[in-house]
């Protein structure tokens, strides 16, 4: 190997322990990277790669961000996904003999990153790390900008890759020895940065936040997430709060599928948060708060209690109208309390924080005032502790409008310290002593404009302009300057206030930084009760949040029963109703019971049974968090799990097929869903070819009537399936109704009994405009295969069965109809003679698609008859 310099022999070392992370090594003003780092971060941030000597036999690919602009570089390397070792200079440069002394003082991961644009104010920003335990999972998790620790044992894979998705973490902690397969399919997954720790005890510092833990399993995971915390933040990690325990048992259960599927907290198209539910609730006012509501949202209750308790709360702040928009406005002014602990801590907080901090705090006596008067037996709430030592302390102690640096005073307000108080008054007194100098200089000389002025390389100075100097006895003041148009004078008086002057100011800016990190300091004694009443503010705002939309949107409080059944009256799919605008929604009933679990539903394509579904799932899912629900009347019985077959959106991460999707999905729902269950199966089988499809669909039907009993609507295009009503005896078939006006079809979205005659392929794609001709070639298609092809028949045990004559029909899925199981007769009657003549005189080429359409039904309808 060539010989580095020493410099670079330093680098490698320090940059072995670092092998996945970007290593910013400290080099003067500059973070500088070389090699491989170099030539990735040059690409990765848009800067120009140069080349250094480095004693070996190539130049050293090298580039380099300046010291005081890296916090940009570092989060743009953060925010996709990489991890940085900042490398400083640990002694210094003139002090050292050889190489300076060099070390990693952070490393900074999607998971530890304490602010900057990946820290969304209304999300939590989670690290993870896991444990295997056979077939069981330690999960433990931690978000560094609140504090919040939470650990919790999962009992399978699934639930596992479950829960880190619904928690949305950046970066999973694992052991080298976790499972290769396991490990890659939890990265990709959950797209989250990989890294590892193999200590698994706890540090004696740290035991107290973990002594309520009673399984050594979870301590032992959370000593491994802690230990990768402390080994690579190096700093106080003192705002960590107790580790909770929380149980997925106890949250209604929707599987990483569903959540998606059902666009909780973002879309499957954008994968923003417009359009989904979140977007439609978040009326909290406090970034806690919409951190809650993240969360609640997540993990729906089961407990009916809990439920109820949270509908009475949110029922009491929507009848007074006064008092929560009160709350509201002063909510607002709330800081967020939470990440300003985690800062605190962190010891990066400054004055503007603290004043904040004490407005926030000013607000809570108010709020709590509020609450107070609301209270009773529907309205239970702990009084707010407002903290007022606090607020009292750094009242005291912080002027209203601080600078930005804590490190060039004008922080502390006078009063405050009484050292400090004669330091300032030293600095007045001789600033007012130069003003009353001004003054007599100029009578003594009869000069008007002579000023005394100030700067940084000759202090004060006395200033005449040239015009005056013949004025000025000639040996009465010191000459210090000459400029263009005027000359600058001392005395040796002036000098000595000076230095008086500026040795105050310097002590001023000194102990006001003293002063303010030992008020900072105090205030970390606060972080837990800071803390406490976060948690009451921001559940105090997901409250009034759930009131404030439920009130706007004239939600209705779901009832629960206890005998499974749901009766949802004129209900709505929440953000589909926001997007159409209310008066255009069609609200549809739907009923469940024990005589009517299953409900297949069919229906014209776009007529709105995936919405239909959707809706029904949403209602179930925001009744458990405890918002009110878009119905006139509802009663629910508290579901367990919740299972969804819904789009064709391919699992592009994962790289499965969509129908491999489909199929895993109902895998999921089928062994896992309970007689408490909720399943939507949206279509199922469309991914493969129709027989195959029908069979599976079928088959997926008799199975979830005969051996689970779970509450489900099943969607289908399969009008073959809705004969399975007589022989299911909790299946009944329902429809999404359209119907001919004026000539012209029109869906009603509306929800009807019974089975829907057939389906409207062909009619939305003309709406979509495809070409005529393709049109006009698909309706021939159809009728041959009408005509000739499919012959459906009920075989003696009533089951259906599918008579196959020509085996191209089986990849026509798009165009299928439901022949009719009769065999039609070959003679033509009167009707149809009719019939056949209109549609021979109708002239396509002059006519609208629309048009077109109408026609069609019209004559169909007319065969029909
Ligand atoms: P399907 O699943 O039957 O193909 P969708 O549920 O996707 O139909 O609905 C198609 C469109 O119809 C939706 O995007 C929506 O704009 C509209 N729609 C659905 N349900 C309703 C309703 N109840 N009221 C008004 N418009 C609706
Ligand atoms: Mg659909």
């Amino acid at each position: 190997m060539a010989t580095y310099t020493p410099m670079i022999q330093q680098y490698l070392k320090i940059k072995a322990d670092y092998q996945d992370a970007f290593l910013f090594f400290r080099l003067g003003d500059f973070y500088e990277m070389f090699f491989n780092d170099a030539i990735k971060a040059s690409q990765e941030l848009e800067i120009t790669l140069t080349s250094r000597d480095g004693g070996g036999e190539e130049r050293i690919p090298m580039c380099g961000v300046p010291y005081h602009a890296a916090a940009n570089y570092i989060e743009q390397l953060i925010e996709k996904g990489y991890k940085v070792a900042i490398c400083e200079q640990t002694e210094d440069p003139k002090q050292a003999k050889g190489v300076v002394k060099r070390e990693v003082v952070q490393l900074i991961t999607p998971g530890t990153v304490m602010e900057g644009k990946g820290i969304q104010e209304k999300e939590n920003n989670y690290i993870a790390a896991v444990t295997q335990y056979d077939n069981q999972f330690g999960l433990a998790l931690c978000d560094l900008t609140t504090g919040e620790s939470l650990v919790a044992l999962c009992s399978s894979f699934n639930e596992l890759v479950g829960e880190l998705y619904t928690v949305g973490a950046k970066e999973i902690v694992l052991s080298k020895e976790f499972p290769e397969n396991l490990r890659k399919q939890l990265i990709d997954r959950c797209q989250a940065a990989l890294s590892f720790e193999e200590n698994i005890d706890v540090d004696v510092d740290f035991i107290k936040i973990t002594k309520q833990l009673k399984d050594e399993k979870l301590v032992q995971t959370f000593a491994r997430l802690l230990t990768y915390l402390q080994r690579t933040q190096k700093r106080s990690l003192d705002h960590l709060q107790n580790v909770t325990e929380y149980y997925l048992n106890d949250a209604l259960k929707i599987d990483l599928y569903s959540k998606r599927n059902l666009e909780l907290t973002e879309t499957i198209r954008s994968k923003g948060k417009k359009g989904s539910l979140i977007w439609l609730l978040d009326e909290t006012k406090t970034a806690m708060g919409g951190r809650l509501l993240k969360q609640w949202i997540g993990k729906p209750l089961i407990n009916q209690k809990l439920i109820e308790q949270r509908l009475s709360m949110v029922e009491t702040l929507m009848m007074n109208y006064f008092e929560r928009e009160d709350v509201r406005n002063l909510l607002k002014e709330v800081y967020d309390l939470e990440r300003l602990a985690g800062r605190v801590a962190f010891g990066n907080v400054n004055a503007r924080d603290l004043v904040q901090l004490k407005k926030s705090l000013l607000q809570v006596p108010l709020i709590d005032d509020i609450c107070q008067s609301l209270k009773n037996e529907q309205f239970l709430i702990d009084s707010l502790d407002s903290c007022s030592d606090l607020t009292d302390m750094l009242e005291a102690a912080i002027v209203d409008n601080p600078p930005l640096s804590v490190k060039e005073g004008n922080i502390i307000k006078d009063g405050y310290h009484q050292k400090l108080d004669e330091y300032r008054d030293a600095s007045r007194n001789g600033k007012t002593w130069i003003a009353q100098l001004e003054q007599q200089e100029r009578q003594r000389t009869g000069i008007k404009s002579l000023k005394i002025g100030y700067n940084r390389v000759f202090g004060y100075y006395i200033e005449i302009t040239r015009a005056n100097l013949h004025l000025l006895p000639e040996g009465m003041y010191e000459r210090k300057q000459t400029l263009s148009n005027a000359e600058r004078f001392i005395t040796p008086e002036l000098k000595e206030k000076e230095t008086l002057i500026l040795e105050a100011e310097e002590k001023i800016v000194e102990l006001e930084y003293d002063l303010f990190v030992t008020l900072r300091e105090n205030v970390k004694q606060f972080i837990p009760r800071l803390q406490n009443l976060a948690k009451h503010l921001s559940e105090l705002d997901v409250l009034q949040c759930f009131a404030t939309v439920s009130e706007k949107r004239h939600y209705t409080k779901p009832m629960f029963s206890q005998k499974g059944e749901v009766i949802l009256k004129e209900g709505r799919h929440p953000v589909v109703e926001k997007v159409m605008d209310a008066q255009e929604y069609v609200p549809n009933d739907c009923f469940f019971n024990e005589e009517r679990k299953l409900l297949l539903i069919t229906g014209p394509n776009m007529s709105g049974k995936s919405t239909y579904m959707r809706q029904v799932a949403l209602t179930a899912i925001l009744a458990q968090i405890g918002c009110f629900v878009p119905a006139t009347k509802a009663v629910l019985p508290i579901f367990d799990q919740i299972f969804t077959r819904i789009g064709a959106a391919d699992d592009l991460i994962s790289g499965q097929s969509t129908f491999m999707v489909e199929m895993l999905e109902a895998k999921n729902a089928i062994a896992h869903a309970t007689s408490q269950s909720l399943i939507l199966f949206d279509e199922i089988g469309r991914g493969t070819s129709t027989y195959d499809g029908m069979a599976l669909a079928q088959a997926i039907i008799e199975y979830i009537h005969e051996h689970i009993g779970a509450k489900t609507l099943f969607s289908t295009h399969y009008h073959e399936l809705t004969v399975l009503e007589e022989q299911l005896s909790s299946l009944k078939n329902i429809h999404v109704q359209a119907i001919e006006e004026n000539g012209k079809v029109v869906f009603l979205h509306k929800i009807a009994e019974g089975a829907a005659d057939k389906s409207y392929g062909i009619h939305v794609a003309e709406l979509a405009e495809l070409p005529k001709v393709l049109i006009n070639r698909a309706k021939e298609i159809l009728q041959e295969l009408e005509d000739s092809s499919k012959k459906l028949q009920k075989s003696e045990d009533n089951k259906v069965v599918i008579k196959e004559e020509e085996d191209v029909i089986s990849q026509l899925s798009l165009f299928e109809e439901t022949p009719k199981s009769s065999t039609k007769k070959a003679t033509v009657n009167k009707n149809e003679q009719a019939i056949i003549e209109q549609l021979k005189s109708v002239n396509l080429l002059e006519m609208t698609p629309l048009d077109a359409i109408n026609e069609l039904y019209r004559l169909q309808k007319k065969a029909k008859q």
